[in-house]
């Protein structure tokens, strides 16, 4: 095979956008309601009908989502939040933004998953939810930690911006956790360019992520505390303006139509990976737990000590400099200046700080071609053999 270096950088993930895609978005448009009008719904329905329950709520983002999800679980200054140490900033900041306090627990050394025992251990009478994570489009022990959250009456948030798609134990995420978040930004499985959910099965917490995606506000009827008139709207929360427009929700909804031909290519191209990358030394690639089928959001490899190629960072800067898009998900969110400035100190996730050590995530979307997984392999190969 041809070894020059490609001409262009092959990002790490990248948006998949039709003319179905360009039509949906023209459509809404060219109608009457550009916000706030029926496509949210349209779209909300969409979502949560394939993740199997009742209600979905957009929102902006799904940062903005993850802080709707907290307020509605009711955490607030005192109270205490586990969640895993391996993931992005937002999966514990929307718990700062209500005033509780993050409490990192370590990951599974295979799955790169938060470790149900290491929950067990974290939880005190002051914990209030859970947050796992799916990460790298791998659901969490959700079992394990369904029955944890109803041994101590905790709140189950489930951080599936990586795992839309993705099932454990037969079933979609979406279905298993008190309330699951999606993000849509562009390199998740679908996207509003910005744009978040929260999906549910409880009405409660239905009822509180909308009034907190408009500012408290609500005009239904039979919530407000008295009638001034048809014009009258009550404020009974301080909510934010964290909605997302019909534009957006009408692109969702398009992307929703091809969710499971992007993740189906996601999973071949992972198996190309595995296949390719198998067997040569110094190289740990992703393990599967029996129990999930991942909708492969990241592709992660842990160079170790014994690659031949140099060590993580001379493999990350020779990797970019071959124009390949690689990554590193994540520095453990606590090892972070403003957690470290909290006080929380290194060394508390060990496993998830040794993972860090060595990561690197490779490019998977579905525009990628096997070519494209050829060049990836054919350079790290050539790293491993003294040849770049
Ligand atoms: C992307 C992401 C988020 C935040 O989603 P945004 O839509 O970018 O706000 C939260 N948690 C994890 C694990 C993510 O990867």
């Amino acid at each position: 095979m041809d070894m020059s270096v490609r001409s262009t950088m092959l990002p790490y993930g990248q948006q998949w956008l039709d003319e179905a895609d360009i039509q949906a978005v023209v459509q809404v448009l060219k109608g009457d309601f550009i916000t706030q009008g029926p496509t949210i719904q349209a779209f909300e329905q969409k979502v949560a009908s394939y993740s199997g329950v009742k209600y979905g709520v957009a929102f902006s983002n799904g940062t903005a989502a993850l802080h709707g999800a907290c307020f509605a679980a009711g955490i607030g200054p005192g109270d205490e939040v586990v969640t895993t140490a391996l993931t992005f900033l937002a999966s514990s900041n929307c718990v700062l933004y209500q005033g509780g306090t993050p409490v990192f627990a370590d990951i599974q050394p295979d799955t790169y998953n938060i470790d149900p025992n290491q929950i067990e251990a974290k939880i005190t009478s002051s914990t209030k939810a859970i947050i796992p994570v799916d990460f790298s489009g791998q659901p969490a022990e959700m079992e394990q930690i369904t029955a944890i959250a109803r041994k101590h009456n905790l709140v189950v948030i489930e951080d599936a911006a990586h795992s839309l798609g993705a099932d454990y134990r037969g079933r979609k995420v979406g279905s298993w956790a008190d309330m699951t978040m999606f993000s849509f930004h562009p390199v998740k499985h679908i996207t509003t360019a910005e744009g978040g959910m929260i999906v549910t099965d409880n009405e409660q917490f239905y009822k509180k992520l909308l009034q907190f995606r408009s500012h408290g506000m609500t005009r239904d009827p039979q919530e407000l505390t008295k009638d001034e008139g048809p014009w009258y709207y009550e404020m009974q929360s301080l909510g934010y303006n964290y909605r997302m427009t019909d534009i957006q929700a009408a692109l969702g909804v398009s992307q929703m139509n091809k969710l499971d031909a992007f993740v189906e290519k996601r999973r071949e191209l992972a198996f190309l990976y595995e296949q390719k990358l198998k067997g040569i030394p110094g190289i740990i690639l992703p393990t599967q737990h029996p129990d999930t089928h991942s909708s492969w959001h990241l592709y992660i490899v842990q160079f170790t000590p014994d690659f031949k190629g140099g060590t993580r960072r001379e493999v990350f800067e020779k990797l970019r400099n071959m124009n390949i898009g690689v990554n590193v998900h994540y520095l453990p969110v606590y090892l972070q200046p403003y957690y470290q400035d909290l006080g929380y100190k290194e060394g508390l996730c060990p496993i998830a700080e040794s993972y860090y050590k060595n990561a690197i995530t490779l490019p998977l979307y579905p525009k990628m071609s096997e070519k494209d997984i050829d060049y990836v392999v054919e350079c790290i190969k050539r790293l491993a053999n003294h040849l770049a």
